[in-house]
């Protein structure tokens, strides 16, 4: 009948269209249940005709059906394969991104996140928080000028400029108060398409401590405390310069103990070293905190008195010379009395450096000496006096 043929029909494409199996099942059962169908529709007939022509519907029904499969199937996989690559795709980006977050929060060195707009502080890592003692929130600190403004203006003009990257030294105020030195380097850098200054930080206090002690040990003399000749000679060298900025004058004064070698031998090198340390403490004493007191040679000592006329410094000279005299000491000692001889010299407010001042300051010392020692005596008088030998 009709309906027998139908059903021989349907069922295989039942089976290849709806069976949510894999391909191979879907065939078997597709062509097992053809031949089934078709065996129990032929059994007991012979028309040679019907049984070839339904053989030939069912080869191309089944033909055709698995064709339609394929082709369905390869569809879905590859759209299958493109949601998988666009998964595994935003899954690198975010697992990247994490990567990242998790690189700048646990490297060893202090990192900031600072907003390229206003200077806001977006984020601090671990080694940040760690080294300003505290999280930047908890300390009240919002903006990067909030930690101290001598790091903002350089980040900010950075930010400006955009031609990153940059270092540069500064000093920060932490969660215990103290202010620490650090070398910043700055770069811009876009996060989450918004532009903002990656900070990093390095401590460099302990060698900025160290660096003042050499400068210290450089320029310093150990026995007095008081500048060394190289120390002297830069400070002086600084303060003439500013005295010839602002058009002013200064005065020189060199400093010669007098038998200073008959001092050592007769009451030893420890008593003329002592001698010297006072007369150290003298100076410093006598003479204003801004006045530059240096030890340039053995028993020699070298004074820039700046803002000073030739009558203040005679002045100050000649209380040098008479608070020597009056210096005592103890033991064997305790007869000793030292004596000093004094140059004067002016700094004109036109004078190049120290040298012109020096060497006439000079010639007034030796002058001093040559008068019998225990004296003042100024560059003019030094003039008239080899004028007249
Ligand atoms: P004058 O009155 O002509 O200046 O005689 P003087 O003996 O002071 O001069 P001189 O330059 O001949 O001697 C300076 C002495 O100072 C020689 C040296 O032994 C001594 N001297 C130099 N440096 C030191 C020092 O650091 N400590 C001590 N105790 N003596 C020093
Ligand atoms: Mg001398
Ligand atoms: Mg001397």
């Amino acid at each position: 009948t009709n309906t027998a043929v139908f059903v021989t029909l349907m069922l295989p494409a039942v089976y290849w269209l709806l069976l949510p199996a894999r391909f191979r099942s879907v065939a078997t059962a597709g062509i097992s249940g053809s031949a089934v169908m078709l065996a129990s529709y032929v059994s007991g007939r012979s028309e040679a005709f019907t049984i070839l022509g339904l053989l030939l519907v069912m080869l191309i029904l089944n033909g055709a059906l698995a064709l339609a499969v394929v082709r369905s199937n390869r569809l879905s996989r590859l759209e299958w394969a493109a949601r998988e690559s666009e998964r595994r795709a935003k899954q690198e980006l975010a697992d990247s991104r994490h990567a990242l977050q998790r690189m700048l929060m646990c490297v060893p060195v202090p990192l900031l996140i600072v907003s390229k707009d206003d200077g806001r502080l977006v984020h601090a890592n671990e080694a940040a928080v760690e080294f300003l003692g505290d999280h930047p929130d908890d300390m009240g600190l919002r903006f990067l000028s909030d930690l101290r403004a001598d790091l903002s203006k350089p980040v900010r003009s950075l930010a400006a400029e955009e031609d990153a990257p940059q270092r540069f030294e500064g000093t920060i105020r932490v969660a215990d108060g103290t202010t620490r030195d650090v070398l910043v380097a700055a770069r811009v850098l876009k996060i989450d398409g918004v532009e903002n200054v990656l900070v990093a930080g390095v401590d460099i206090t302990d060698r900025k401590l160290l660096e003042r002690r050499l400068e210290h040990l450089a320029t310093t003399d150990s026995l007095t405390g008081l500048a060394n000749r190289a120390g002297f000679f830069a400070a002086a060298e600084r303060e003439i310069a500013a005295t010839r900025r602002s058009n002013e004058h200064a005065a020189l004064l060199m400093v010669d103990m007098d038998h200073f070698k008959e001092i050592n031998d007769t009451y030893g090198h420890e008593t003329g070293d002592a001698v010297l340390r006072s007369f150290a403490r003298l100076c410093r004493r006598l003479l204003r905190s801004h006045d530059i007191i240096g030890r340039i040679g053995g028993e020699e000592f070298a004074i820039l008195l700046p803002r000073m006329d030739m009558a203040g410094a005679r002045g100050r000279a000649e209380r040098l010379r008479s608070g020597a005299e009056k210096l005592r000491f103890r033991g064997r000692a305790a007869e000793l009395c030292v004596t000093a001889s004094i140059g004067v010299a002016q700094v004109g407010a036109g004078e190049k450096g120290l040298a012109g001042a020096l060497s006439r300051a000079d010639r007034a010392l030796y002058s001093a000496k040559r008068a019998g020692r225990n004296r003042v005596a100024s560059a003019q008088e030094a003039l008239h006096l080899s004028e007249v030998a």
